[in-house]
């Protein structure tokens, strides 16, 4: 006998750490922007694996890959050479201002190498200097360490004492990061836009005022770029947007292509690790970074950056018709395919439910706040069908 929905439902609750309220529905297999859930129902895909899906749900370039490399070789450690991760190392550094990589297995995994790396610069040219200044709504990940760095009080405040040596500061004041600035600061980590903090888009000068005050102080500019890279704001990175160049990035979510792929990157000058410094058993793993390889091939090679922001600009426009239609829309924000609106009420999470039975996927953001990250291959006819629904859905809960 299967298994039915509800069955594993009953299994999830009796079994898995609480941790998360799920979705009602069960997952079973999906295909571009669309998933399927286990009564064969279909639901459009726009949270995208956690904007991770940049090239859709099974790409038959990357399920080629994985099922490729799964027959040669899965896992080897780091002591030894294997091909998949120098592919995909040549395709990023081929395509970014960066000159040197490391892979891991996460975003809090790619923010910790990296944080590690401008740690190590301070101790080596910068006369010790340890603190890293960090912004308020960031998203960094839910290590020990990354907990710090992520300036929003929900992720921290069960888990103090905080390690320290993060600084955090508002996000889009270049002034706030030069008062925070002293002997001990060695760098400054930030999203290009704030994802998790809900879609903040900054100035269009911070990045370069940010730019001019890290190179006077030698400080290191990290960009995490965790959910910004891979095409998502329109072009392969997201500092591109902003016309600076980073020092160092960190890397997930749309790298692995669905496999969970973690990366940080920097310029030569900031290549202090030397060997022992910092390892990751999985780093790099053959099968990920395969993966990886023929997810990004795709993105570089069928220019999805662009063409990603060409309907996610469509899509804006189309909520922006929205906020025009329903007053309690208050704001659409966003760049490429990291869009969100916001509502005069904190109704997100009833309007994902109405849409979700409807068969849309989003994510409230904040809980007046819907995030849209669907796949960079999107098709306008999806999109028209996503935001008819969500319409719908709009009408219906605040009543309109
Ligand atoms: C998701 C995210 C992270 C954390 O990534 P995990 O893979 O969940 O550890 C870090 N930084 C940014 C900007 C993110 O969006």
């Amino acid at each position: 006998m299967t298994t039915t929905g509800e069955q594993w439902k009953q299994i999830e609750a009796d079994y898995y750490m609480q941790v998360v309220n799920r979705m009602p529905m069960v997952l079973d297999h999906a295909e571009g922007t669309c998933v399927y859930d286990t009564d064969g129902k279909r639901y459009l895909d726009f949270t995208a694996g956690w904007a991770v899906l940049n090239v859709g749900h099974s790409h038959p370039a990357v399920t080629a890959a994985i099922v490729e490399q799964a027959g040669k070789i899965l896992q080897m450690s780091n002591l030894f050479y294997t091909i998949p991760q120098l592919k995909l190392a040549q395709i990023l550094i081929d395509n970014s201002v960066m000159d040197r990589v490391f892979f891991c297995n996460s975003g809090a995994e790619a923010n910790e190498g990296v944080t590690k790396l401008a740690r190590k610069y301070g101790k080596v040219k910068k006369n010790g200097a340890y603190e890293i200044i960090t912004a308020n709504n960031s998203f960094h990940g839910r290590t020990m360490g990354m907990m710090a760095a992520t300036g929003q009080a929900h992720y921290q405040d069960n888990w103090r004492p905080l390690a320290p040596g993060y600084v955090n500061v508002d996000y889009d004041d270049i002034d706030a990061i030069k008062s925070a600035t002293n002997d001990k600061t060695c760098a400054v980590m930030l999203e290009p836009v704030q994802g998790e903090g809900g879609v903040n888009v900054p100035s269009p000068d911070y990045f370069k005022q940010v730019r001019a005050w890290c190179d006077e102080n030698d400080l290191v500019l990290i960009a995490d770029e965790v959910q910004t890279g891979m095409g998502r704001l329109g072009t392969l990175f997201g500092y591109e947007q902003f016309g600076f160049e980073p020092d160092a990035i960190s890397m997930a979510k749309g790298l692995g292509a669905g496999a969970p792929l973690g990366a940080f990157l920097c310029k030569q000058e900031y290549a202090v690790l030397e060997p022992g410094d910092h390892g990751s058993t999985f780093g790099g793993n053959a099968l990920t970074t395969a993966a990886g390889w023929a997810g990004a091939k795709v993105v570089v090679d069928e220019n999805w950056s662009e063409k990603g922001a060409e309907t996610g600009a469509y899509l804006k426009g189309q909520l922006t018709g929205l906020m025009e239609k329903y007053d309690f829309i208050t704001e659409v924000r966003g760049m490429g395919m990291l869009l969100a609106i916001q509502m005069s009420e904190d109704n997100a999470g009833a309007v994902i439910g109405e849409t979700v039975a409807n068969g849309l996927l989003l994510n409230a953001v904040r809980p007046n706040m819907i995030r849209f990250m669907p796949p960079l291959t999107t098709s306008i006819e999806e999109v028209d069908e996503a935001v008819g629904i969500l319409d719908a859905a709009l009408a219906k809960v605040f009543g309109a």
